[in-house]
């Protein structure tokens, strides 16, 4: 018994490593379940279905949470739209952040 024990612990950490990129959680414009890319910088990395992928700074992140600030999901979107066409990911800095609420 003790070792089948053994076995389901072992057995968690092995289903994680199937993904090990993506992490759910919800997204900072829209809330809707979204994947973390892990990067290395200051910010924070999501895939939302519906947003697309974009970078969020650690600054602009600390802001929307001391603000309680919302983002304005069509105004958002239309902005990493335009900045896709660049063909990078679109990082939202704070001061980027505080044009988008
Ligand atoms: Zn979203």
């Amino acid at each position: 018994m003790i070792y089948r024990n053994h076995l389901q612990k072992m057995k968690d950490p092995l289903q994680f490593s199937d993904q090990p990129t993506e992490v759910g959680m919800e997204c900072f414009i829209c809330g809707t379940e979204s994947s973390e890319v892990p990067s290395a910088g200051d910010y924070k990395q999501l895939a939302c279905p519906e947003c697309g992928e974009y970078k969020l700074s650690g600054t602009a992140i600390a802001l929307f949470k001391e603000h309680n600030w919302k983002f304005n999901i069509e105004f958002t979107r239309l902005w990493l739209e335009t900045q896709r066409k660049g063909g990078t990911i679109p990082l939202i800095s704070s001061e980027r952040a505080a044009t988008l609420i």
